[in-house]
C-alpha cells in the first residue's frame, strides 16, 4: 500500500489574476500530482471560507496563512497515511480545522489538499481519476459525460453591465451528445460576438470568459440569444433551451429584489411572476438561486409552482452543506443542487451531499467557480459521481476550456472501453415542456 510521503503547497494565480492554493504531493512509490483550490465571487454566506492574509500585500488577497497551514500543519499530519483512504484524510483535516466555516485551516487550503489526494490515490491505482471516483463510490451503473450548460452572458457580479442576473446559459436537449453540444455552443459563442458587434453592444467578457455586453435588461439578454440562434444552424427549443443563474442574494435588500428595469424593487412575489413569465416567454428550464438564501418561504413557492417544469438549482441556498440540504428536501425548498466542492471544503463531505441529493431524486449540477485554474479536476469529478448536468462556463478561456477538453478525453475514453455512446441515460429534464 503506498503512503503520503510528502504534501507541499504553494501560492498561484486563477483566471481572474488573484492568488489561489495549489498543493502537490508525492507517495513513497514515486506517484506524483498537483491539484489547486478554485474560488468564488459571488460567494454563499454559509460557504466554507477561503482563508486571505488580509495585509498590505496584494489587496490582501494572498493565501500566504493558508499555504503556510498546509505546509506545517496538514503535511506533518498526513505523512505515511494512506492516499486511498480519502474518508480518514477529510475526516483529518475537519478535525485539524476545529470550525463550521473552515476558518482555521482555510476552505481553500482543505479542498486543494483533499483533491490531490483523490488524484495520486487514482494514479496509484493506475486508473483515470473518473473511474477511481466512479468505482469507490459507485453512484451509478455506467458511465456518462453529463449534460453541459453553457454560459453564454455575463451579468450581476461576473459582468460589469446593468444586467441583473449573473449568467444566461443554452441548455442543449438531449437527442445532442457531448461533442456535438459542445460544437454547438462553440459556433453560437461566436455568433453572439457577430450580433453584439453589429448591434454596437460593448462585448468584452465577464469573470467566467461570457460576453459581458452593454444591454438594457435581463430579456434583451433572451433576446440576443434569440437573434443569435436564428443566425445558425439550430433551432431554438428543439435542439437548446435556455437556463439562468439568477445569484439573487447579489441584488437583495431588506426583504426585496431590485431589478434595474423597474424603479422599484421587486416583492418575492412579483419576482415569482417575473420568473413565470420568463419561463413561459423564454423557455428557461434551469433556474438557479432565484431567491436569496435565506429567502426558504419564497424557494419553496417557486418550487412549488415552476418546480414540476422546471430545474430549480440551489447554490448559496446550499452551499454543499449536509444541514441546508436536509431541510430544503423537508421543505421541498428546489429539486436541484449546485456541487462545488470547494463551498464545502472536503470531498468526502461533498460526496455524502451528492448521495442525500440523489436519495431525494434531485438533478446533480457539477460547477466550477468564476476564479478557476487549468486544474480540471472538476471534470472528472462529475463524471465520476455521475452528475446529470455540469457548469463550466462558456467555450472561452483557458482555466475553463481545460474543463471541457477533459471532457473530451473522457468522452474518448468511454467510446473506446464502454463501446456506448458516452451520453446520459435519460435527461428528461432537458426536454421541451408542453405549453
Ligand atoms: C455561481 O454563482 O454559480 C458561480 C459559479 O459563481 P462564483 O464562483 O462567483 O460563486
Ligand atoms: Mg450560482
Amino acid at each position: 500500500m503506498p503512503t503520503i510521503q510528502n504534501i507541499f503547497a504553494r501560492e498561484i494565480l486563477d483566471g481572474r489574476g488573484q492568488p489561489t492554493v495549489e498543493c502537490s504531493i508525492w507517495l513513497d512509490n514515486g506517484v506524483y500530482a498537483i491539484s489547486s483550490a478554485p474560488s468564488g465571487t459571488s460567494v454563499g454566506k454559509y460557504e466554507a471560507l477561503d482563508l486571505h492574509d488580509q495585509d498590505q500585500r496584494m489587496l490582501g488577497m494572498g493565501v500566504t496563512k493558508a499555504v503556510n497551514n498546509i505546509n506545517t500543519v496538514i503535511a506533518p499530519a498526513l505523512k505515511g497515511k494512506d492516499p486511498t483512504d480519502q474518508e480518514g484524510i477529510d475526516a483529518a483535516l475537519v478535525a485539524l480545522d476545529g470550525t463550521e466555516k473552515r476558518t482555521k485551516l482555510g476552505g481553500n487550503a482543505m479542498i486543494a489538499v483533499s483533491q490531490v489526494v483523490m488524484k495520486a490515490a487514482a494514479l496509484a491505482g493506475g486508473v483515470p481519476l473518473y473511474y477511481y471516483i466512479w468505482q469507490k463510490y459507485q453512484l451509478a451503473s455506467s458511465l456518462f459525460i453529463p449534460t453541459c450548460i453553457y454560459t453564454m452572458i455575463n451579468g450581476g457580479s461576473h459582468g460589469a453591465t446593468n444586467l441583473d442576473f449573473q449568467e444566461f446559459q443554452i441548455v442543449p436537449a438531449s437527442h445532442l451528445d457531448f461533442i456535438q453540444s459542445l460544437e454547438m455552443a462553440t459556433l453560437l459563442f461566436q455568433k453572439l460576438e457577430e450580433v453584439l458587434i453589429a448591434k454596437g453592444a460593448i462585448h468584452s467578457v465577464g469573470l467566467d470568459g461570457g460576453y459581458a455586453p452593454n444591454l438594457y435588461n435581463n430579456t434583451d439578454a433572451f433576446e440576443i440569444l434569440i437573434e443569435t440562434i436564428k443566425n445558425s444552424p439550430y433551432t431554438y427549443i428543439q435542439d437548446l433551451f435556455f437556463g439562468v443563474d439568477v445569484a439573487a442574494s447579489e441584488f437583495f435588500n431588506a426583504g426585496k429584489y431590485s431589478l434595474k428595469d423597474k424603479s422599484q424593487p421587486y416583492s418575492p412575489r412579483d419576482l415569482i411572476e417575473y420568473y413565470k413569465n420568463m419561463r413561459k416567454l423564454y423557455h428557461v428550464f434551469a433556474i438557479e438561486d432565484p431567491f436569496q438564501e435565506d429567502d426558504w418561504q419564497s424557494w419553496k413557492d417557486i418550487t412549488l409552482e415552476l418546480g414540476e417544469t422546471s430545474t430549480i438549482i440551489g447554490d448559496n441556498l446550499l452551499v454543499g452543506n449536509k444541514t441546508r440540504t436536509q431541510k430544503a428536501i423537508q421543505e421541498k425548498a428546489c429539486n436541484a443542487i449546485l456541487i462545488k466542492p470547494n463551498q464545502v471544503g472536503t470531498i468526502s463531505e461533498t460526496i455524502e451531499v451528492i448521495k442525500m441529493a440523489q436519495a431525494a431524486q434531485w438533478q446533480i449540477v457539477v460547477s466550477h467557480r468564476s476564479g478557476e485554474t487549468n486544474d480540471d479536476f472538476i471534470a472528472d469529478f462529475a463524471v465520476g459521481v455521475n452528475a446529470n448536468y455540469v457548469k463550466f462556463g462558456p467555450p472561452n478561456r483557458g482555466e475553463r476550456i481545460s474543463k471541457y477538453n477533459r471532457l473530451l478525453q473522457v468522452y474518448a475514453d468511454l467510446l473506446t472501453y464502454q463501446q456506448q455512446p458516452a451520453q446520459p441515460a435519460a435527461t428528461e429534464a432537458a426536454q421541451p415542456v408542453q405549453e
